[in-house]
């Protein structure tokens, strides 16, 4: 299925099960791949930042990480199969990863939580191998030797969790240098699986108000989620033909 292009970032139609197969075997293939896990505001980014978006929709693989980018292929007519969140992907990846002895690697969120995210990952998922965790708060000219030192912990799969733009920007800046075969950002998926940052009740996700949740949980996002009416005013707009979604050929 060719991938489907909304408000000029690329998003691809697979389900969990679906991208978690590619993921693993891009882990295994000898190359470096970039997997997006893609928001509403990451859209709403990309349409000012063209070099962003090149990175976004230059990677291996872009699924839908909220509610927003789903309704938004509808409105297109070309729906997408569904949401396919990050976290959830980020645990089906272990439980593979665990069976098939692929090292995995945490990078990001603050030290004590990158730590936690490894204990928790590794008891969860026996047989998982965590090859190494550190915070993502490092200098620009630390990232050499970040990548360095996952090169040095064998690590395949690489999880970046610093957050929107930076771990794109890392990754595509970075991943063949971490001799990671796959890397994927996960944004603040570290903080909930640690346990400092409660996921929304499964009640509130089905009814697509996640974005409400961490809204009242975490008041200083407000003026990142201005770009939420923005991008459904956008959304909008394209659909009635100001400019057209389309699936990419
Ligand atoms: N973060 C980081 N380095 C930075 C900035 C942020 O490691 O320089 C981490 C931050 O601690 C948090 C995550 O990146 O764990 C960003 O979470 P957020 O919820 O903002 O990401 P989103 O999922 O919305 O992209």
């Amino acid at each position: 299925m060719p991938p489907l292009e909304i408000l000029g970032c690329r998003v691809d139609d697979v389900d969990l099960a679906e991208a978690a197969a590619r993921i693993v075997a891009y882990a295994r293939d000898g190359g470096h791949h970039r997997v997006v896990t893609l928001g509403t505001e990451m859209i709403v980014y990309a349409r000012r930042d063209p070099v962003y978006r090149a990175v976004v929709n230059a990677s291996d693989l872009v699924v839908a990480d909220t509610i927003g980018v789903v309704c938004a292929s509808r409105l297109h007519g070309v729906p997408l199969r569904g949401r396919v969140a990050g976290i959830e992907l980020l645990e089906r990846l272990c439980e593979l990863a665990a069976q098939e002895q692929l090292p995995i690697y945490l990078l990001g969120a603050a030290p004590d939580v990158a730590r936690a995210t490894a204990g928790v990952l590794a008891a969860r998922h026996p047989g998982l191998r965590v090859a190494g965790a550190r915070d993502g708060y490092f200098a620009p000219e630390q990232a050499a030797e970040v990548a360095a030192a996952i090169r040095a912990s064998g690590a395949r799969i690489l999880f970046a969790a610093l957050g929107f733009p930076k771990q794109e920007r890392f990754l595509a800046d970075w991943l063949a240098a971490s001799g990671a075969g796959v890397g994927m950002g996960v944004g603040g998926s570290f903080d909930v699986l640690a346990g400092r940052l409660p996921r929304a009740p499964q009640a509130l996700r089905r009814l697509g108000l996640e974005w409400l949740y961490r809204l009242v949980r975490e008041p200083r996002r407000w003026r990142r989620q201005m770009a939420l009416p923005l991008f459904v005013w956008l959304a909008v707009l394209d659909r009635v033909g100001i400019k057209k979604g389309t699936r990419a050929s």
